[in-house]
């Protein structure tokens, strides 16, 4: 069987970068699935859906033409990877995320993300839910504080206007919202490796990941 990574935490974690360092280094595919959360908030606010209408969220899950063509997230054959960078799309995601129809709908999809030689996937739930038998789990942590810091410098370095105080706001209820919601919360696996990324820098946590992967 094809074995799968998967790393969990918070907004801001560094998983993302993690998850894609590892992929590189292993030679293994990708899934972010949060992309695909802010794609269906992305669609739904096109189409006008009403993000607390999980039955019509799933419907539209469903229909959806939601895919990756290499790192890029295309809908219907649009390339929407920057328009679901925004905090408004973060947001989005983490409101249609709450519901059952939408989890399920994704569930198929993330698992058909596993492909040989293997498959880094980066959430909330990767290790908890959806890739559960995985042999190897990792969970990033880091405070409020420093990940509001990494995400306002991270939009500063592309020329995006940020305000420090929004974005800590921002990630504050969206990981409350994540933590608290009854399917698929926010929480790390038992068996999965914890860090606290809080003091330590992006190689340093790769680092430890790796010897983690060697063991
Ligand atoms: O990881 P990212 O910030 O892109 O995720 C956006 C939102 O999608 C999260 O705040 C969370 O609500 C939702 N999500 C989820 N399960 C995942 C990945 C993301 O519920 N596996």
């Amino acid at each position: 069987i094809t074995p799968v990574i998967t790393i969990d935490g918070p907004s801001g974690c560094g998983k993302g970068t993690i998850a894609a360092k590892l992929a590189e280094r292993l030679g293994w595919h990708l899934l972010d699935s949060g992309a695909l959360y802010r794609g269906l908030g992305h669609a739904a606010m096109a189409a006008g859906v009403d993000l607390d209408d999980g039955e019509a969220l799933g419907q539209l899950a469903g229909r959806l033409d939601l895919r990756f063509a290499g790192q890029r997230l295309l809908l219907e054959g649009d390339d929407i990877s920057s328009a679901i960078r925004t905090e408004t799309a973060a947001a989005a995601a983490s409101r249609v995320a709450r519901h059952a129809p939408v989890r399920a709908a994704m569930l198929d999809w993330q698992r058909n993300a596993v492909r040989p030689p293997g498959l880094v996937a980066d959430g909330r739930d990767m290790g908890t839910v959806v890739f559960a038998s995985a042999p190897l789990k990792f969970y990033l942590d880091a405070s409020l504080k420093e990940r509001a810091n990494r995400r306002y410098k991270q939009l500063n370095d592309k020329g995006v206007d940020a305000n420090l105080v929004d974005l800590t706001d921002d990630l504050r209820e969206r990981d409350q919202r994540d933590q608290q919601r009854a399917l698929s919360p926010l929480v790390a696996a038992d068996d999965a490796v914890v860090m606290d990324t809080t003091r330590m820098s992006i190689d340093a946590v790769f680092n430890s990941v790796m010897d983690a992967v060697r063991r």
